[in-house]
């Protein structure tokens, strides 16, 4: 409406009020009225114009990675916060083929705030080099906690609860194209199971996250790998299985 009809109305509301109120006319009152007439013509027939409440709403639902890592590194959410030198909330490739999901960070780790940095991480590397996957090209890293139990212990079920919601942005985020599960925790806390890992690895199965189904296959630690040799052999099993489903998949 422009400015013109916005005071005319105003004028004989003015009027009628004074009518109503004591049968007395007062003196013409004038107001400083917007004129928006363009605005909404320009809505009408277009897109023109945008006000401040269409854009809001789309801006505030987009979520990344690095504001996911943000949270983790100043969260409190569970007693492992106040325990952590450094939260890791995970690294790699933002359009990954693969997300590796671990148990928590090691005292590598929590001391550098990167997952599968020590050891057991630098087998890891080994690992999926030899498929052709690495964390630099087409792999992300992360794990169920993201900040250090002490003395490595397992993670509790409070834990793992309070950490959830983080691993959940971060796959919705990156959507990977597989995930690979490192360990009994990490399988059992996922797949909310006892199973033994013996039963677990070796097979895909599918983890629904939001509205989206990924194939996802367990498969041993690399840390128990490096403890029991009788483990390498299934294990380089697992990651031929991995990849020859990303070979079929193309
Ligand atoms: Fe927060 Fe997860 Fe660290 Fe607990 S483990 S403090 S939930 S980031
Ligand atoms: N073990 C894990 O499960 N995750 C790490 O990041 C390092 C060691």
């Amino acid at each position: 409406m422009n400015s013109e009809n916005k005071q005319l109305i105003a004028n004989f509301l003015d009027i009628a009020g004074d009518f109503i109120g004591s049968g007395y006319k007062s003196e013409k009152k004038e107001y400083k009225f917007e004129d928006n007439s363009l605005q909404e013509e320009e809505k009408k027939s277009g897109n023109k114009y945008i006000d401040k409440e269409d854009i809001t709403p789309v801006n505030a639902e987009i979520d990344t990675i690095e504001q996911v890592a943000n949270e983790i590194r100043i969260c409190k959410k569970c007693s492992l916060g106040s325990t952590r030198t450094n939260a890791a909330p995970g690294e790699g490739s933002l359009i990954p083929i693969v997300m590796v999901i671990g148990e928590g960070p090691g005292e590598d780790e929590d001391k550098q705030g990167r997952p599968f940095v020590g050891k057991a991480g630098q087998l890891l590397d080994k690992m999926l080099n030899s498929i052709g996957l690495a964390r630099t090209t087409n792999t992300f890293i992360a794990n169920v906690v993201k900040c250090r139990p002490q003395n490595n212990r397992d993670p509790y079920p409070e834990e793992t609860a309070a950490c959830a919601r983080f691993l959940e942005r971060q796959i919705t985020i990156l959507k990977p194209r597989f995930i690979l599960v490192a360990g009994r925790v990490a399988a059992q806390t996922l797949l909310k199971t006892t199973e033994p890992i013996g039963k677990l690895r070796g097979r895909f199965t599918e983890l629904t996250v939001g509205t989206s189904v990924y194939p996802l296959l367990v498969t041993y630690h690399p840390a128990a790998l490096l403890r029991n040799e009788d483990y390498k052999r299934p294990a380089w099993e697992d990651l031929k299985l991995l990849k020859s489903k990303i070979d079929n998949a193309g």
